[in-house]
C-alpha cells in the first residue's frame, strides 16, 4: 500500500525536552516529517531549561542518562551539569534541524478528539485551533514548581523564588539564606551556595537517605578515547546501565534484608560526613531505605558541620515579613528564601482538558488514579500517546530508557496509521485493566508501599508514578506496538 502524502498526516508533539526531541528524532529517522512540536517556552530543553539552581546536575551518569542514538564522547564529568545537558539537547535539536518543526511560545490548553475523522482539535492559549491525527504528549512530570501551603509565605517581602525558576540576577553572597524541602534539588543547592552565603538555615520535615555520588571530572585523554573508539562509549553505558539494574531490587523491593544494605552503605557515608552525633540523628532517616526517593550526594551531609549552615528540624510555623518563624517560638530573620519543595505531580491528571471518545474527559477517566496501558495510551483516547506517562517512573535508574521504549512503540503506532490509512488506534478496555491489574498486585511486594509518605503516592496512597520492577522487563513490554492490544479502526 502506498503511503498518504506526509502533510495529510499532521502530528503533533507537546513539549521539547528529551522527550518530545527524541520522538522527532526517530520520526525523522522513520522518514516521516509531518510533525510539529509545540513548546509554551521560548527553547528546547525542558527539565534542563528550568532548572539551572546551583549544583543542578543529573544523578544518573551521563553516558546513561543521554539519547542511546545520540551518544557524546564530551561529557566532562560524570553527572554532567544542567547547562550542559541542556547544550546536548539543544546541539541535537540544531542536528537534526527540528526548529523548523517547532513552534515556541505555543501552549496547548484543550484537546478534543472527533471519532468520525479520527483527528484531535487542539486550542491554544492564543486560542488557534489546530487539526492533528495523533498526538505525542510529552509534556514532562515534573514541569510545574509545587509551592508549600505555608501561612504568610507571601507576606515575606525579601527575596523568595523556586529551585526550578531561579533568580540569577539575585547576589546571594554575604545574605542569610533559607532554603525550604530537603530532597532532590535541596541537596545539589545546599552544598553549592553554603560557601557564598554569610548563613544558611535548611527547614527539613523528613530527612532523606543519602549515598555517595562519585562524581568526577572526565579527563581530556579519556573524552579522546571515547571519540575515537565509539564501542568504548557504548561499553560504558552499558555497564553503568546493568549496574544500575543489578542494585536496582535494594532500592525498589520490599526486602529487609535488601534494606538494610542500603541503609548500612548510608549510615556509614553520614558518619564519615557529619562526627556531630546530635546532628547525625536528625539527619537519620527512620522508614525503609527507597521507600522515597534515594539522594546522591559527595557534600550534602557534610555541609551541616559548616558554621554557617544551622539544620532546622522545628516544623515550620509561620512565614512572617522578614523572616522564618518556627513551632517552638524562634524566629529567624533572612533576606531570602529558596523553595525547594519539588513538582506538582504532572502524571497523577491530565496536563489541560482532554475528550475522547463521546467527549469523555481525561480527568473523569482517572478520576479513581491516573492509569494506562504500560503508561502510554488511554482507552476511550485514540491515537494519543503519553511519554513518562502513569506508572513509567523509575526508583534506579535512568527515566529515558523508559522514554526510548515508549518512542519506539508510539513511532510504531504512528506508522501503521499513517502507512494502512487507519482512522484510529484505540487500546482495548480489557487490556488496559489487565495490565493495571497486573501492576496494582506487584506494588505490594515494593518498598514504596512501606507507609512513608512520598511523591510518588497519590491523595488516595496508591503509588501511579513507578514501574514496579526492573527497566528492561519494562522495555521488552512497551517497546512493541502489539495489534491485537488495540481496537484498530479503519
Ligand atoms: C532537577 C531535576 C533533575 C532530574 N534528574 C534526573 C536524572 O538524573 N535522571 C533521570 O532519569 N531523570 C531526571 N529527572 C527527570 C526528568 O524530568 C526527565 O529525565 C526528563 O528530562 C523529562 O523529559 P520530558 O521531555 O519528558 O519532560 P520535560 O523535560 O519536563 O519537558 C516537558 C516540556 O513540555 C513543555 N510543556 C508542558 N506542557 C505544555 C503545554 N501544555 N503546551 C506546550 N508545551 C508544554 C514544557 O515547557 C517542557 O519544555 C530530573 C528532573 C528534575 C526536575
Amino acid at each position: 500500500m502506498s503511503s498518504p502524502p506526509d502533510t495529510d498526516f499532521p502530528i503533533a508533539i507537546i513539549g521539547a525536552g528529551f522527550s518530545g526531541i527524541g520522538t522527532a528524532i526517530k520520526l525523522k529517522q522513520a522518514g516521516i516529517e509531518s510533525f510539529t512540536i509545540f513548546e509554551r517556552a521560548s527553547d528546547v530543553g525542558g527539565t534542563w531549561r528550568d532548572n539551572t539552581y546551583p549544583g543542578a546536575a543529573c544523578d544518573v551518569p551521563s553516558h546513561a542518562y543521554s539519547l542511546s542514538f545520540e551518544q557524546i564522547p564530551s561529557w566532562s564529568r560524570r553527572f554532567a551539569e544542567s547547562g550542559e545537558i541542556h547544550d546536548y539537547l539543544r546541539s541535537i535539536t540544531d542536528k537534526w534541524k527540528l526548529r523548523e518543526h517547532m513552534r515556541f511560545g505555543t501552549e496547548i490548553v484543550d484537546a478534543r478528539f472527533d471519532e468520525t475523522t479520527g483527528s484531535w482539535t487542539l486550542t491554544t492559549a492564543d486560542n488557534e485551533t489546530l487539526t492533528a491525527r495523533v498526538v505525542v504528549s510529552c509534556a514532562g512530570g515534573l514541569v510545574n514548581p509545587a509551592t508549600p501551603d505555608i501561612k504568610g509565605l507571601q507576606s515575606f517581602t525579601g527575596e523568595l523564588f523556586h529551585t526550578a525558576r531561579w533568580n540569577h540576577d539575585y547576589d546571594l553572597s554575604g545574605r542569610r539564606v533559607a532554603v525550604i524541602g530537603t530532597g532532590a534539588s535541596a541537596v545539589q543547592v545546599v552544598p553549592s551556595i553554603a560557601d557564598e552565603v554569610e548563613h544558611l538555615d535548611v527547614y527539613q520535615r523528613t530527612p532523606a537517605w543519602v549515598v555517595p555520588k562519585r562524581d568526577k571530572v572526565y579527563s581530556a585523554r579519556y573524552k579522546r578515547w571515547l571519540g575515537r573508539f565509539p564501542a568504548l562509549l557504548r561499553v560504558s553505558r552499558f555497564l553503568k546501565y546493568w549496574l544500575s539494574e543489578l542494585m536496582g531490587p535494594i532500592v525498589f523491593l520490599d526486602s529487609e534484608w535488601l534494606s538494610s544494605l542500603g541503609k548500612k552503605g548510608s549510615q556509614l557515608h553520614l558518619k564519615a560526613q557529619v562526627k556531630d552525633p546530635e546532628l547525625r540523628k536528625k539527619l537519620m532517616p527512620s522508614f525503609q531505605f527507597g521507600c522515597k526517593r534515594i539522594l546522591i550526594s559527595d557534600d550534602y551531609w557534610s555541609s551541616f558541620e559548616r558554621p554557617n549552615v544551622e539544620l532546622v528540624t522545628d516544623p515550620i510555623d509561620e512565614i512572617k515579613r522578614t523572616g522564618i518563624q518556627t513551632r517552638d517560638g524562634t524566629f529567624r530573620e533572612v533576606d531570602a528564601i529558596i523553595i525547594a519543595t519539588g513538582f506538582d505531580l504532572g502524571l497523577a491528571s491530565a496536563p489541560f482538558p482532554i475528550s475522547g471518545i463521546g467527549g469523555r474527559s481525561l480527568d473523569e477517566a482517572w478520576k479513581d488514579g491516573a492509569v494506562a496501558y504500560k503508561g502510554m495510551s488511554v482507552s476511550g483516547f485514540p491515537n494519543w500517546f503519553i511519554l513518562m506517562g502513569p506508572n513509567t517512573g523509575p526508583g534506579h535508574t535512568s527515566v529515558l530508557v523508559y522514554t526510548e521504549a515508549q518512542i519506539a512503540h508510539t513511532v510504531a503506532a504512528i506508522k501503521k496509521l499513517r502507512d494502512e490509512g487507519l482512522r484510529y488506534v484505540n487500546v482495548r478496555q480489557d487490556v488496559q485493566n489487565r495490565y493495571n491489574e497486573g501492576l496494582e498486585s506487584r506494588m505490594k511486594y515494593m518498598v514504596w508501599s512501606t507507609g512513608c509518605n512520598s511523591w510518588y503516592l497519590s491523595a488516595d496512597g496508591r503509588n501511579h508514578s513507578l514501574y514496579p520492577g526492573y527497566a528492561a522487563e519494562y522495555v521488552l513490554r512497551a517497546q512493541h506496538f502489539r495489534v491485537r492490544d488495540y481496537e484498530i479502526v479503519g
